[in-house]
C-alpha cells in the first residue's frame, strides 16, 4: 500500500527559557513553538517543529500549515517526492519567511516518516558513519550590560552543564570596550582549554565590523559569528580576508543556492545552518553535497534533536550547536555529557512529544 499524507495537525505552544535570548538584534522572552504532526494512512506519523520567533506568528504560520495541508493531502509522504512537487508548484509565492518554514517543517516531518517506516534512526537512513558528535552550549551568554563578570560565571555554569568545552557569547555591545571586557572575562574565567565563540547577530555595519573584529584578535576567539548582514557575501568576504579569527556565518541562509552564492564569494570560513531555513533535511543534503562544499566545515544551528541525525551523515560535521530550547516539550531531550552528544538509534528523527508538557504550554 502507498503511504500517503492524510492531515497535519498543528500544537502552538509558549515554552519558557531558562536563560531568555537577548543579541545585539532583539530580545525574546518566551519560545513560540508549532509542533506539526504529518499524520499518514498507515498509522505513522511525523514530528517537526517551527520556532516562530514571535506569539504573534503561531496563528499566520498556523494559517500557512493548512494552506499547505490542502496541497499535499493523498500525496506520496515521500520527503524526496514532496519537496520539489511543492517548489515547483509554489515558485511564484515567495517561498522564502513563513512558507518557507513550513515547507522545511514538513520536509522534517516527512525525513521521521521515512526513517520510522524503515524502523531506522534518520541518521542510519542517511548513511550515518558517527556515533557522536562534539557539541557547544549555546543556552546563554547574552548581551547583557553592566557586569561581565557575571556572564563569566554563568560561562562556568553552562560548561559544566554538559562537561562541555566550548560555549557561544553573544557580542554587539554598544561600544567596543564593552564587547573586549566580556570577551576578556570569559576567557579569563573558562581558562585556555575551553573554546569561545562569539556571535555578533548581523550587528555591526561594515567599516564597525572590520574595526572590533581586527581588534579581537589575538583575544583567542574560536570563531565570530554574522558580524554583519548575513546576506553580505562581499562584506562578510572583505571581513574573512581581512581578519584572523576564522569567520562563522550561514543560519540565515534560505537555500542551496544561496550557499553556493555565499562561497563563490568566500565570505566565511566556516558556515553553519538551520534546518528551517535551508529547506529542510532535504536542503541541508543539497547544501552539503555542493562540490564548492568539499572542505568547508559545517556545524548546526539550533534543533539539535533533528540536527545531529544528518550531521551523523556530514563528512565535513563541525560542531553541534546545543541548546535545550525545545527541550521543556521533548519525551527525550538531547543530553550532552564529557561535552558530545550521541547519535541515536531510536527509530525516526529525535522528535517525540512530551504530551503532558504540551498540555501545559499550549496556547490559543
Ligand atoms: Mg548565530
Amino acid at each position: 500500500m502507498t503511504m500517503v499524507i492524510t492531515n497535519i495537525k498543528t500544537t502552538p505552544v509558549l515554552v519558557p527559557f531558562r536563560y531568555p535570548p537577548v543579541t545585539a538584534s532583539g530580545a525574546i522572552s518566551e519560545l513560540p513553538l508549532v509542533l506539526l504532526d504529518v499524520e499518514t494512512n498507515v498509522g505513522l506519523t511525523g514530528h517537526a517543529y517551527l520556532f516562530v520567533f514571535l506569539k504573534g506568528m503561531l496563528k499566520p504560520t498556523i494559517g500557512c500549515v493548512a494552506a499547505v495541508e490542502e496541497l499535499v493531502k493523498g500525496m506520496s509522504a515521500d520527503p524526496e517526492q514532496v519537496d520539489p512537487i511543492l517548489r515547483r508548484r509554489l515558485e511564484l509565492l515567495d517561498i522564502h519567511g513563513i512558507l518557507g518554514q513550513v515547507l522545511a517543517g514538513l520536509d522534517m516531518a516527512l525525513w521521521d516518516i521515512r526513517a520510522k517506516s524503515e524502523d531506522l534512526s534518520l541518521a542510519a537512513v542517511l548513511g550515518g558513519t558517527r556515533d557522536y558528535l562534539k557539541s557547544y552550549n549555546s543556552c546563554g551568554l547574552w548581551v547583557e550590560k553592566g557586569d561581565p563578570e557575571k556572564v563569566a560565571d554563568q560561562a562556568l555554569e553552562l560548561l559544566a552543564e554538559g562537561d562541555f568545552s566550548a560555549v557561544k557569547l553573544r557580542l554587539g555591545y554598544e561600544t567596543f570596550e564593552e564587547d573586549l571586557a566580556v570577551v576578556r572575562a570569559v576567557k579569563r574565567s573558562c581558562g585556555d582549554a575551553v573554546d569561545v565563540m562569539s556571535d555578533f547577530n548581523q550587528g555591526l555595519d561594515q567599516k564597525e565590523a572590520l574595526s572590533r573584529c581586527q581588534a579581537l584578535d589575538g583575544e583567542g576567539l574560536y570563531w565570530i559569528e554574522e558580524p554583519v548582514r548575513y546576506d553580505d557575501y562581499h562584506g562578510s568576504s572583505a571581513l574573512a580576508a581581512a581578519v584572523q579569527t576564522p569567520i562563522q556565518t550561514g543560519e540565515n541562509l534560505l537555500n542551496p543556492l544561496e550557499f553556493q552564492k555565499a562561497l563563490k564569494a568566500n565570505a566565511a570560513d566556516y558556515y553553519m545552518f538551520d534546518v528551517q531555513r535551508i529547506a529542510g533535511v532535504t536542503g541541508w543534503l543539497a547544501a552539503v553535497t555542493l562540490p564548492e562544499a568539499a572542505s568547508i566545515p559545517v556545524s548546526t544551528h539550533l534543533f539539535p534533536e533533528i540536527s545531529i541525525h544528518f550531521m551523523a551523515a556530514t563528512e565535513n560535521a563541525h560542531w553541534l550547536e546545543y541548546v535545550d530550547w525545545a527541550s521543556p516539550v521533548m519525551r527525550e531531550p538531547t543530553t550532552v555529557s564529557g561535552g558530545k552528544v550521541q547519535v541515536p538509534t531510536t527509530a525516526g528523527n529525535g522528535i517525540a512529544w512530551n504530551d503532558e508538557a504540551v498540555a501545559r504550554y499550549r496556547v490559543e
